[in-house]
Formats: structure tokens, C-alpha cells, sequence
């Protein structure tokens, strides 16, 4: 028989290269039409590692060595469906994967090639229309038609904030200065999120063309692509299309013919969450301790090298071909006005279907954990999820309905964030997750201003006490005033939102802080 495989390289830590090792005498090298091809991450991260068998579009969950050999005798060679391989839900046996409810419900159009295409090789990535977008702006818009097109789609940061795009442009495009810069902050340190390193593992191609455009927009000449060290197969994936993309003319000088130049560059991170932070992230591209300064001048302003730069993350520069190519009407018509589009978020924790996955904004957050997530796992009910990592806040039953996207969720306390989700059962105590934040802030806060400094380390003393039990209940009044202090007063935003999941948890989960301190007034 002939086909493809594609195997999921996101389960590193799983099986996966065993997986591939075990094929690769057999067919590796392609011979009678069969051959391996490694992907990005499909997303369904509890059924990893995944197999998708081409042109039959079955999809192997768990896949393990020992499985191998009767997959390429059954499956490859006589079209046989192996069952105990294929995803079962409810009594249900899902052979193809677009079938199976956690991929039916969900609207994959960053994540469209993630899993699908070879991220090694750009020719994948052009057969699926990659690089028309670019085409487009290069030969037929003018720069300021490019700014205009993402100001009207009113495509909103996915880093967090949720600035909107297009007036970041608009504002370097009209700077004096004529260096410029595009930067991708692909940072990603939140606890539980890994959106943006499946992008650029599964589909680098996308969000390089993203930031062409930007820079053919704004007039820039280099960019630069600050991953974080630990991505080591996002890094060696972003190299390789790099260099694919300058053999190809489609980076380098005078693209295409177009009289455009371009060069794109990646910096590692070192590991520090702070350089998530602007001015933090571009001092480090500088050579300089990641560290972030006051404001302004603002990064539009005076960024990179005190030059005009665009920052976006990974997924909103992903985000940017589909709009040059489909059109800002059409893109407005995904999610609510306000916020339109898609967003990806990483689903973990105490749910059934772990797994990245991608839902138009707006949708509910009871669509997200139990139609996509499949409910909770284990005989625990829903008790809260996490949202936005360090620097968000809980959601709770009566916040299932509420619809995820920017607006909805600041009027609720929380933030999207960059899109972690982590979902908490009744089993799970919620001072000890306040805890658990702001340890993880308190290490990451970089030591530049006394709130932050100070601020976070006097909370989690507190926290650790009251954890230990031996908290007082003025300590929790000691708690809020040092939250709002911090929150007020912090230089960046790494501080400004640290004690957000403390303020969060406190005002929801009272009663649980009242019995850690019950009987020591
Ligand atoms: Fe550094 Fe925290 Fe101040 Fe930000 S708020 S500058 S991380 S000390």
C-alpha cells in the first residue's frame, strides 16, 4: 500500500523518537510512495504520541514501539483499521480525527497546519498557500494599505494585554526615525502554556510571514525572534525555515524582486519570565541584563536599539497572513466585534483532554473545559481554572457561561492572558495555588523596584504560613493591603498583576483562607 505517516514530535517526553527509530529502517527514506513526516503538535496532548495515517486521515492514539510493526503490516500495507489504537469517547470508536469531539468543536485556523504539514520543509508550507499573503502586500498593497487592513480587522495582541495591533503599527509607521525593527517575543514563560511554541514548532513558515508583513508595513529592515533556550525543537525548526526561506528569496535582500529587504535573526532567551516584558526583552536582544525600564518612550518609539519597533507575539504575527489573504471583513466575522478571531489556549490540569487548542473568542468557558475538555477528570467536580497564568485570575461555576475573550473577562477580574488554562478540581486546596503563584512570581521578579521586590516576598512568607497553618486571620487583611499596594505601584506588569491570583482566590475562595487560620485569631 502506499501513504504517509505523521508522526507528532510534541510528546518528546513520551515515546516519539522511539516511534519514528522503530519505522525508519522500513520507511524511512520513502521508498514505494510510504514515508514518515514529522509534524508539529496535533493538540490532543492526553493521547499522545499521536500517528495520522495519509491518505486514509486515521488517527493512532498512544501510540508505543510495539505497536509499530503491526501498523505497517495492517494498516500501511493492507488498509486494516487497528482498533485498540483508535480514540474512543462515550462507547464511541473515532477513526478519523476531525470526528472526534475535542477537534470537531474547535476552530483551527492558526493551528490549521499544526500536526498536518512537515514544519521541515517549506515546500509543505508554500502548497498550502503559505507565502501568497506576502506575495500580496509585496506586489500589490502599498504599506499603508498593510496598516490599514490590520487596523480594520481590529486583530488584538494574543501576548496578553490584547493592544490592538494595527495602531501599534500605525504608530511606528509614522515615527521619523527610519530604522526599524520587527521583534517576535516568543518568550512564552507562563506556567502551562505552550501555544506559541507549537506555532513555531509545527508552523514556523506562518508566523515569519507574519512578521514580514509587519516589517514591509512598517518600513523595517531586520527583525528579530526572541525564543525562550528551553525550545530547543522550536529553535532548530526556526533556524531551518530561516534558511529555507532565504534559499527560496523569500528573505534576504530584494525579496522576491520587489526591491523589499528583510533579515531575520533569532535570539535565545535565557529563561527569565520578566523578559516577556517589552523593554525587558529588547534590552536582552541588546546584550543587556533583561530588565524592564520606565515608560515612555514607548517600544513603538524608541524599542530595539532605541529604534521604532513592533512587538507581537508568536500568535498574533501568526494571525496576520490569514487577514492579508482572506480580508479584515471576513476575519471580523470569527468572535465578537471587539474581539474577533481565534484564540489558542493551553488546556491543562484536571481535565479529561488535555491539549492545545483553538476556539473563535467568545466562546464559553463550560464549551471549553466540557465539550472540548471533557469534563473533569477523575470523581472530582469543577471547583475553578486558572486563567492567564501568574498574571491572572480564577473563574469559577458561575463563570462558566462567561465568554472568553479580552472585554468579558476584565470586567470579571481576569485576564486571558497569552492563553494558559488550568483547570483545578473540588480536590484542590486554593490557598496553596495562590501559594504556588506567587512563589513562581516572587522568584521571576527581577529585583528593580521595592513593591515588587519586597512586596511579593512579605506575601509569600504569609502564604507559606498560612499553608503551614500557622496563619493568623489579620494576616489575610495584611495580604490584601500588601496586593493592592504592589498592584498600584509596581514598575511592569510582571508586578502590577502578582498578586492578582492572591486578590482573585481571596475574594472567591474566603472561606478556604478562613479555615487554614480557623482557631489562631
Ligand atoms: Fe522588576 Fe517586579 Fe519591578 Fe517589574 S515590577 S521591574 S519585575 S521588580
Amino acid at each position: 500500500g502506499s501513504g504517509e505517516i505523521y508522526d507528532k514530535m510534541c510528546s518528546l517526553a513520551r515515546e516519539c523518537p522511539d516511534v519514528e527509530v522503530e519505522f525508519g529502517p522500513e520507511i524511512a527514506h520513502g521508498d514505494n510512495g510510504i514515508g514518515i513526516k514529522k509534524s508539529g503538535c496535533h493538540g490532543f496532548c492526553e493521547m499522545g504520541p499521536l500517528m495520522r495515517i495519509e491518505p486514509m486521515g486515521i488517527l493512532y492514539t498512544k501510540v508505543s514501539v510495539d505497536d509499530c510493526e503491526a501498523i505497517f503490516e495492517r494498516t500501511i500495507r493492507n488498509g486494516d483499521v487497528i482498533r485498540h489504537l483508535l480514540y474512543k469517547q462515550d462507547g464511541i470508536e473515532y477513526q478519523r480525527q476531525e470526528e472526534i469531539p475535542f477537534y470537531k468543536r474547535q476552530t483551527r485556523l492558526v493551528l490549521e497546519h499544526c500536526g498536518h504539514i512537515d514544519a521541515e520543509h517549506i515546500e509543505e508550507y508554500i502548497a498550502h498557500g503559505g507565502y501568497e499573503a506576502l506575495g500580496k502586500v509585496l506586489f500589490d498593497m502599498k504599506p499603508e494599505e498593510v496598516v490599514q487592513e490590520i487596523l480594520d480587522s481590529n486583530l488584538r495582541g494574543r501576548g496578553g494585554g490584547g493592544f490592538q495591533t494595527g495602531y501599534k503599527w500605525s504608530q511606528v509607521a509614522r515615527q521619523k526615525e527610519r530604522t526599524r525593527y520587527v521583534v517576535c517575543n516568543g518568550d512564552e514563560g507562563d506556567p502551562g502554556a505552550f501555544m506559541d511554541r507549537s506555532i513555531m514548532e509545527g508552523d514556523p513558515h506562518k508566523m515569519i510571514e507574519g512578521m514580514m508583513i509587519a516589517a514591509y508595513a512598517v518600513g523595517a529592515q531586520e527583525g528579530y525572534i526572541y525564543v525562550r533556550a528551553e525550545y530547543p525543537l522550536a529553535i532548530s525548526r526556526l533556524k531551518l525555515a530561516i534558511r529555507q526561506a532565504e534559499e527560496r528569496g523569500l528573505l534576504g535582500e530584494d525579496i522576491l524582486g520587489s526591491g523589499f529587504s528583510f533579515r531575520l535573526h533569532i535570539n535565545r532567551g535565557a529563561g527569565a519570565f520578566v523578559c516577556g516584558e517589552g523593554s525587558a526583552l529588547t534590552a536582552s536582544i541588546e546584550g543587556s541584563r533583561g530588565m524592564p525600564r520606565v515608560k515612555p518612550p514607548r517600544t513603538v518609539e524608541q524599542g530595539l536599539f532605541a529604534k521604532p519597533t513592533v512587538l507581537n507575539n508568536v500568535e498574533t504575527f501568526a494571525n496576520v497572513p490569514m487577514i492579508i489573504s482572506r480580508g479584515a471583513d471576513w476575519y471580523k466575522t470569527i468572535g465578537p466585534e471587539n474581539s474577533p478571531g481565534t484564540k489558542a489556549f493551553a488546556l491543562t490540569g484536571s481535565v479529561k483532554n488535555t491539549g492545545l487548542i483553538e476556539v473563535p473568542m467568545g466562546t464559553t468557558l463550560r464549551e471549553v473545559i466540557f465539550d472540548i475538555g471533557g469534563g473533569i477528570k477523575g470523581d472530582g467536580g469543577f471547583k475553578a481554572v486558572q486563567i492567564g497564568g501568574p498574571s491572572g485570575g480564577c473563574l469559577i461555576t458561575q463563570h462558566l457561561d462567561v465568554n472568553l475573550d479580552f472585554d468579558s473577562l476584565k470586567k470579571m477580574g481576569a485576564m486571558i492572558g497569552s492563553g494558559g488554562l488550568v483547570v483545578m478540581d473540588d480536590h484542590t486546596c486554593m490557598v496553596e495555588v495562590a501559594r504556588f503563584f506567587m512563589n513562581f512570581t516572587q522568584n521571576e521578579s527581577c529585583g528593580k523596584c521595592v513593591p515588587c521586590r519586597e512586596g511579593t516576598k512579605r506575601m509569600l512568607e504569609i502564604l507559606e504560613r498560612i499553608v503551614q497553618g500557622n496563619g493568623r486571620e489579620a494576616d489575610l487583611d495584611t495580604l490584601d493591603e500588601l496586593a493592592r499596594t504592589i498592584t498600584g505601584t509596581a514598575l511592569c506588569g510582571l508586578g502590577k498583576s502578582a498578586a492578582l491570583p492572591v486578590m482573585s482566590t481571596l475574594k472567591l475562595f474566603r472561606e478556604e483562607y478562613m479555615e487554614h487560620v480557623a482557631e489562631k485569631k
